[in-house]
């Protein structure tokens, strides 16, 4: 079994029928790359760069970030890297950071929100990865997007940056894309408008399925309700995917529902085209996608988003493996 794992470490990731995706890995740090790698990951689906930021005592400078920007890209090649932005507040404080106490602090100023009200802050990590980008290949990824306005405020300033370092003669690479997590429901009703200006969509479950349950993902009162099978969350997942194959684009997922083992088959016939996971869960993602045929599983998918409850999906699914 484990043997049998470790020889599809090279391989693609292609389904029973010949369909090809894309197995990424989530990673916290550089030294994530390496067992990324070790692991099969085709690519680095979501680089969380809280890590740089928390455990001292002032923001990291941009040569700081760049170091680390560059490591990781270094490491991965010519495999694709989504970087995402600061995605600081919520549950995760800067020590260094005096915030103001909020009330609902998954609700307040956060990521994005925070980044867009400190644009310094956020200038400088953009300059870090822009020029980081001549290492592999970049993109870069904006966290808890909720309106279009912020998304192109944001695309501005990292155009800004680029314009800059253009003309201080500092060398980039032209082709990094930019795109957004949907973890928002407003902007997953809302992907087919994004879709027209972001270069790519990755679906986070993690707060989508809590913002769109209004469930808190940490609060075990109510973990009844955090369902990655309810329906809602299916639907809006295929509206995502349906919305950037529309207009040429790509729709990852970097939530933890992209490893699921139920989820899996219904993410690959709803055509997800990227799925980043832990590192572990990636050759045994792979060995099972290779089982699976994509036109069988896409037979399902109308059924599937019919279905009334998550447990009648997890049923539904449960029973079409077994077949
Ligand atoms: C998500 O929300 O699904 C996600 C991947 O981001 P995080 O878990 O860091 O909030
Ligand atoms: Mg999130």
């Amino acid at each position: 079994q484990k043997k049998e794992l470790v020889s599809l470490k090279d391989a693609p990731t292609v389904s029973s029928d010949g369909f090809e995706v894309e197995l990424g890995a989530n990673i916290g740090s550089p030294k994530d790359a390496v067992s990324a790698l070790e692991n099969g990951a085709e690519a680095i689906g979501l680089f969380r760069t809280e890590f740089l930021y928390m455990g001292r005592d002032s923001f990291p400078t941009e040569e700081q970030q760049f170091e680390i920007y560059s490591e990781v890209l270094k490491r991965m090649g010519s495999k694709p890297t989504v970087v995402r932005t600061l995605d600081i507040g919520g549950d995760k404080e800067l020590s260094y950071l005096d915030l103001p106490k909020e009330l609902n602090p998954f609700l307040g100023l956060r990521a994005i929100r925070l980044c867009l009200e400190m644009p310094d802050l956020f200038r400088t990590q953009l300059r870090a990865l822009i020029r980081s980008s001549v290492h592999g290949n970049l993109k870069i990824m904006f966290p808890m997007i909720a309106t279009l306005e912020e998304f192109r405020q944001a695309k501005q300033l990292f155009l800004e940056e680029q314009e800059k370092m253009a003309t201080e003669g500092i060398p980039f690479s032209e082709k990094i894309e930019v795109g957004i997590m949907v973890e928002i429901p407003s902007t997953a009703v809302m992907a087919d408008v994004f879709a027209k200006e972001v270069d790519f969509f990755s679906i986070g479950t993690n707060d989508l399925i809590q913002y769109t349950l209004a469930a808190d993902r940490m609060n075990e009162n109510v973990a009844h309700l955090y369902q990655p099978f309810n329906p809602a969350i299916l639907r809006m997942v295929k509206m995502v995917i349906d919305a950037a194959h529309k207009e040429g684009k790509w729709a990852g997922m970097c939530g933890e529902m992209a490893g699921e083992e139920l989820a899996v088959p219904v993410l690959l016939g709803l055509g997800l085209d990227e799925f980043s996971m832990s590192a572990s869960s990636i050759l045994k993602t792979r060995s099972m996608i290779s089982g699976l045929s994509k036109t069988e599983m896409e037979k399902h998918t109308d059924h599937i988003l019919s279905l009334s409850t998550a447990e009648d999906v997890k049923n539904y699914i449960t029973q079409m493996l077994k077949k």
